[in-house]
């Protein structure tokens, strides 16, 4: 087994890759494990218009081979690869990949969090093109446009009352015939003119018309059994995120939805340990909060190291 590293640094979405360019420009050779899903929900995703400094916008893709190359030029060595076991318990920290075990002085989780897709093969082929799991990345693509939100939770609601801000119209189509939002989220939809309900439905497909862009979705509402298309321009998938913590399930404090609880910056209940990005957020869930958080957890692992 080789020397413990410095800092190892797991997942590679915008929150790992500024740690590891920050870790890297401190000196300190970081190794970024890059996980299945290389880069991140960025990947996924495809006109960034929110990332300061980007004047016309930028591929998602593009963002995260550009961020990749950055911290590689400081000496962020990459591997490809999953890591199948931690061991937070003493020091260093023992991670198991594929390749074998990494020993690691410190530790950066930047695993991110996964958002709940409804499983259609419709909905994985059209999305970036016209299926979304981010109001706030792609409201602004559909100005002038009908659009549907799935859900009904406070990021449904939410989410459907921030894009009326574009949207001719939201129809917010959940599954049940009450709202998990809260209260005051609700009356405020309710009161919204532009936002229409579809209850007790459920979406069977969501359909391009052979155009390779949404044009509109077929629905099944599960009291009645009818079926129907609604057209839309887009579909906004918002049934909730799950934190890729299992990980570190019994080493890391986590809040009740799996989140990793950190405090003060970066710091995990773990000495040594440190997590940022959407594995500890799932209030903000930017791209540029992220970052900014993945430049704090490098800082605290680089004073860290120093004490
Ligand atoms: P959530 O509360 O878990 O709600 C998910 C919604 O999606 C539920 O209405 C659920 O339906 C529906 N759903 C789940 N799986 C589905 C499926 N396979 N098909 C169709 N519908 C499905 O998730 P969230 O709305 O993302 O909120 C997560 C947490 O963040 C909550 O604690 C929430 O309060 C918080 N949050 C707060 C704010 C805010 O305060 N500004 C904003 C966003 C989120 P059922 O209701 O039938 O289960």
């Amino acid at each position: 087994m080789s020397a413990p590293r410095n800092v190892v640094i797991i997942g590679s979405g915008p929150a790992g890759l500024t740690a590891a360019l920050y870790t890297a420009r401190a000196n300190l050779s970081p190794l970024v494990i890059e996980g299945l899903e290389a880069g991140g929900q960025l990947m996924i995703t495809t006109a960034v218009e929110n990332f300061p400094g980007f004047t016309e916008g930028v591929m998602g893709p593009d963002l995260m081979a550009s961020m990749r190359a950055q911290a590689a030029r400081f000496g962020a060595e990459m591997v490809q690869g999953n890591v199948s076991e931690v061991d937070l318990s003493a020091r260093p920290f023992r991670i198991t990949t594929g390749d074998g075990v990494v020993l690691a002085r410190t530790v950066i989780v930047a695993t991110g969090a996964s958002a709940k897709l409804l499983g259609l093969p419709s909905e994985r082929k059209l999305m970036g093109h016209g299926v979304s799991t981010c109001a706030t990345c792609d409201g602004f693509f559909f100005r002038g446009k009908p659009i549907a939100v799935v859900g009904g939770g406070d990021s449904a609601v939410e989410e459907a009352t921030f894009l009326t801000r574009f949207a001719t119209h939201v129809t917010l189509v959940h599954r049940r015939d009450t709202l998990r939002a809260s209260k005051i989220m609700q009356d405020k939809a309710f009161a919204n003119p532009k936002i229409s309900f579809e209850w007790d439905s459920e979406v069977l497909s969501i359909e391009d018309g052979g155009s390779g862009a949404v044009t509109g979705m077929h629905l099944r509402n599960l009291r009645t059994g009818e079926e129907k298309t609604l057209p839309v321009d887009g579909v906004f998938v918002a049934i909730g995120h799950t934190p890729n913590t299992s990980l570190f399930a019994g080493q890391l404090a986590m809040d009740e939805s799996g989140y990793l609880i950190t405090s003060n910056g970066a710091k995990t209940n773990v000495p040594g340990v440190f997590a940022c990005g959407d594995v500890q957020d799932h209030i903000y869930r930017q791209a540029i909060t992220a970052a900014g958080s993945g430049c704090m957890a490098a800082l605290d692992a680089e004073r860290f190291l120093a004490h």
